[in-house]
This record gives C-alpha cells, structure tokens and sequence, in this order.
C-alpha cells in the first residue's frame, strides 16, 4: 500500500510568516524523498535529460536553472534566501569569505576614477582591500570618521560612487548614524555599503535605515561555531545582478558544505544573538563597576555617548565590548593571561568567549601615532561574549581583575 503525501504541505506558501521563521523553514528545495534536514547537494555541475534542454538551460530560457555549481547550487540558495529575508533585502548573493563579499561589491560596481568614502576604523583586511589593491587600480579611497557627519558631505566629490562603514565600530564601538549617512550618499549620488558582520540582522537591518547594501563575514557570528569561511553581500537586484555576474565569472563563490552549514547557523541566529548580546549587557554593566577598570565601551550602557542613537537603529547592543584596564599592557596581558576559559584569539562570534589584545594583534601593524589616533591604548582589552554560564565568565574575568 502506498501512503499518500502532501507535496503542497511541505512546500507550504511561508510569504507571510515572520522572518525568524523564515529563518529556520523558508527556502527549502525538497528532492522527491521528501527529506526534513536541508539536502546538501555536494556537485560541481547537473546533468539534463537532452541535448535540447542542455541548450535551453544554457541560453537562459529555462530560466536560472543549475547548470554549474560557480553559478548556483541548490544549497548554496537556501542560505541566500534565507539571510535575504532576515535582512529584508531583495536578494542575498553568497561568497567565499567575507572579503571577497567586499571585493566583489567594490569589483562589480565601481570603475577607473570612481572615489570610494570608507570609515577609519573598519577591519583591517578591509583597510588594506581599499588601500592597497583598490587604490592600484585606479580607485580614489578617503577614510572619514565614523560620527562626523559635516566629514562625510565634506569629503564627497562627483566621482564618489560608494560610501562604506562597519556599525559600531570595532573595538571602540562608536556609532554611525546610517539613516543620515545614507542621505548624504544619496544625495551625492553614490551607494552605502555597510559591512553588518557584528550586529548580524537580528540587530540591526541597515537596509531598513537606507542603506543599500549590506556585507557579512557568514565566519562570524552566522556559523557561530568557529567552522567555516563564508560572506554575502544583500540588497537590490539590479545591484545583486552585478554581483553575480561578477562572481560567476571570478569564482569566489560559497562552498555547498559551508553554505549548508550557514544556513543551519541561521536557524538559531535569533537565539544565539540574543543570548550573547543578554551576557554582552551583564558583563559590561559589571565591569563598570570595578575599581581596576578605567573605562567600558558598549553601546548598551546608558552612559555610552551615542546609547539613544545605537537604541533607534539596533534591536539590541551586540556581543563585542572593550575596556580599558587600569594600567598599560603589562597589565592588559596580566589580565588576558589571567583568565581560564577566555580564548585568546583575534577571531569572535563564536559560542566560545573570546579575548583579544587589540594593540598586539588585530590593530598591531598601526604605528604608535596611528593607534594613539584610533584610540586604541596599550591598556584595551576585547571581548567577544559567547555562550558560557555567566556567573563562569564573571569569575574568569574576577581572574583577571586580581591579577592586575
Ligand atoms: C571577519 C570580518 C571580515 C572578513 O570576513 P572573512 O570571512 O574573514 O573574510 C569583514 N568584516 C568584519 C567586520 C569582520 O569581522
């Protein structure tokens, strides 16, 4: 006896669901066994059932059918139609890195003479993306503070084409006003990119404030788990299209296995950032109130000089926060060295709590007047707020604190 199924149940219409529901049903594309997890479709080219419909695949008149896994794969979708809803965009185009997310939006829609507007204080393999390689190939780039909105309209010119910041920065968390920044590209006519890896859209949606494009490294807090490399640029299709075409010819596109892990990352997103930014709060509020720290920079303390701005654009405060030690580096490390569960590591957006010395690590390259410009002391330490108990990362950091 056969056992009748449904197809219309499973393949169920979800345009009206909410978008952490998206998150975790939406996207499916079934094989006829009708599997519950997400198939991994693990090929590198698809196979026709004629030579007519190879050519009709090929042309384009079937549509985006698969015929190459560099220009689409199954998997690889889901993932894209999954982050494009969580961010409220058109369409999501998935990448190998969250670099080459970057490379491929600069690469697809600027040309020779194009002037690019970046924040100073972005990520640094970003900094020498836009220094080094975009600037040799005939690309203007300026660096604008990030909370200066006169340097922003003062430092557009006709040929400026994208603007691009990261909000809040990192490791100092200031804050961007993007629905402003957004107007002032737009009036200068040029596109604002904002590369949103830190919030994840569970936070923030910059496409909602005006933004027109948003990055992510999927490395961060998308896999959450310290697996896999990834990135996606989001926004408009007429942009997205660019992307694609780009990327179909380059090739840095997402591995079907790193996307199925992503897209499983995505699944519990809104959990994860809610239960890492809840521990971000408690553990910045607890800080302030010691005596052996200087300074605590987090957006979600109501001291934090832009809290009313970060609390009009963000849902919530995100899991990075920094502090000053009282002290210079022999203490910040003392700290560091302290400390038993922390990793020590320049990476986040991990279930694990991770703890960084930005002045010897990711900031280590600035000269001493750079960093003295940047903000970033001897005496500043990063954490990346994971998924402990606690009470557990509060002793660690008790740790810390006594070995000061
Ligand atoms: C890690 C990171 C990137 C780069 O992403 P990769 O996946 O490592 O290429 C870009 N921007 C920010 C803010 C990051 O933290």
């Amino acid at each position: 006896m056969s056992i009748e199924w449904d197809a219309g149940r499973l393949n169920s219409d979800l345009s009206d669901v909410a978008q952490d529901t998206f998150a975790v049903r939406g996207g499916q594309h079934r094989t006829p066994e009708a599997e519950h997890g997400e198939p991994m479709f693990m090929t590198s080219s698809y196979v026709f059932q004629s030579a007519e419909q190879a050519a009709a695949s090929f042309s384009g008149e079937l549509g985006d059918v698969n015929v190459y896994s560099r220009y689409t794969n199954p998997t690889v979708r889901v993932f894209e139609e999954r982050l494009a809803a969580l961010e409220q965009g058109e369409q999501a185009v998935a990448t190998a890195s969250g670099m080459s997310a970057i490379y491929a939006v600069v690469m697809s829609l600027c040309s020779l003479g194009d002037h690019i507007l970046v924040s100073r204080s972005v990520f640094g393999a970003t900094i020498s993306l836009f220094d080094k390689y975009c600037k040799r190939f005939g690309l203007e780039v300026d660096y604008v503070e990030l909370d200066d909105l006169n340097a922003w309209k003062a430092a557009c010119k006709p040929n400026t084409k994208l603007f691009f910041l990261e909000s809040p920065s990192n490791p100092l968390a200031v804050v961007a006003d993007i629905r402003a920044i957004s107007q002032i590209a737009h009036a200068a006519g040029a596109l604002l990119m904002v590369d949103n890896c830190f919030c994840t859209p569970i936070v923030q949606k910059p496409l909602t404030l005006g933004a027109d494009i948003v990055i992510h490294s999927a490395t961060k807090f998308i896999d959450g788990q310290g697996r896999c490399l990834g990135g996606a640029a989001v926004g408009r299709a007429e942009h997205m299209k660019e992307l694609t075409g780009f990327l179909r010819t380059i090739g840095p596109t997402m591995s079907p296995f790193n996307a199925w892990v992503f897209l499983k990352g995505l699944e519990t997103l809104h959990v994860r950032m809610k239960a890492h930014c809840q521990s971000a709060l408690e553990l910045a509020q607890w800080l302030s109130q010691q005596d052996k720290i200087e300074k605590v920079y987090y957006t979600g303390l109501t001291d934090h000089p832009q809290h009313e701005l970060a609390k009009s654009q963000q849902t919530l405060f995100g899991a990075v926060l920094s502090f000053e030690v009282k002290g210079g580096r022999e203490a910040a490390w003392r700290f560091i060295n302290a400390t038993r569960i922390l990793s020590i590591t320049s990476n986040l957006g991990d279930t694990k709590t991770t703890i960084t010395h930005p002045a010897t690590t990711t900031h280590g390259r600035l000269s001493d007047e750079d960093k003295r410009q940047a903000g970033i002391g001897e005496n500043l330490i990063r954490i990346s707020v994971g998924l402990e108990d606690i009470n557990d990362l509060k002793n660690d950091f008790e740790r810390g604190l006594s070995s000061i």
